[in-house]
């Protein structure tokens, strides 16, 4: 395929007005967009159009979005990003852990799914980690990876090697979102998987040396009842 081809996307939704939104949306600015409307009818369309992305709705007639997961990431690691319902925390926590990357909740708008499409776009061709320079950088804040050195603004920010592993494991996956089980998993190895008070201990240390405001963080944000998300 030439490398100037149009990145391509499958929409999995049932709901024809956000099916007729994304496909507007996503062709005026250069994506193809495939649509189903059904789960089955998707895990075609995935196979078939060997899409550079995925974004599947949660609630369909036919079956559980978790289970059109399972079934792609059977063969594929394309990145999945889901769109769903506000209050169904489970859900997102169950999709992610089945294999998605990141979600959308609804209604969202066009300027946050593309943002979403980018981050998912850039790690499947590279991780900050692969960068030869090695240099982390949002906002104020800079992390050295090669050095293990981290300042925000013109102060250096010394971290215990426990935050430092925290830190990095948000660069490595900057702009997506994680559940607390897999950075427990990450950060302190697959026994510590529900001993999420650590990590909320750790996530406040880190805000206190990382946020202007610890409390209304830049950077460290939370994903309310799934996880934590690292600003791009
Ligand atoms: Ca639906």
């Amino acid at each position: 395929m030439s490398p100037v081809a149009s990145p391509v996307i499958v929409v999995i939704e049932d709901d024809p007005a956000i099916r007729l939104f994304l496909r507007k949306g996503l062709g005026a600015h250069g994506f193809k967009v495939f649509e189903a409307e059904l789960g089955r009818q998707g895990i075609v369309e995935a196979s078939i159009r060997k899409p550079d992305l995925i974004i599947l709705d949660l609630g369909l007639p036919d079956m559980e979005g978790v289970a059109v997961i399972k079934a792609i990431r059977e063969w594929s690691a394309m990145p999945i990003i889901i769109l769903s319902a506000r209050s169904a925390e489970q859900h997102k926590i169950e999709a992610l852990d089945a294999g998605a990357d990141d979600y959308l909740t609804k209604p969202f708008g066009l300027g946050e799914l593309l943002a979403r499409i980018r981050v998912e776009m850039r790690h499947s061709v590279s991780s900050p980690e692969q960068d030869q320079s090695g240099i982390f950088m949002t906002g104020a804040m800079k992390v050295d990876l090669l050095k293990r050195q981290v300042v925000v603004g013109d102060r250096d920010v010394h971290l215990t090697p426990i935050q430092y592993r925290l830190l990095s494991v948000l660069i490595k996956n900057a702009g997506k979102v994680l559940t607390h089980q897999y950075i427990l998993k990450e950060v302190w190895g697959p026994s510590y998987r529900d001993n999420s008070h650590y990590l909320r201990i750790y996530m406040s240390q880190l805000r206190q040396k990382l946020e202007t405001d610890p409390t209304q963080p830049q950077y460290l944000l939370t994903e309310s009842g799934v996880g934590y998300r690292l600003k791009v």
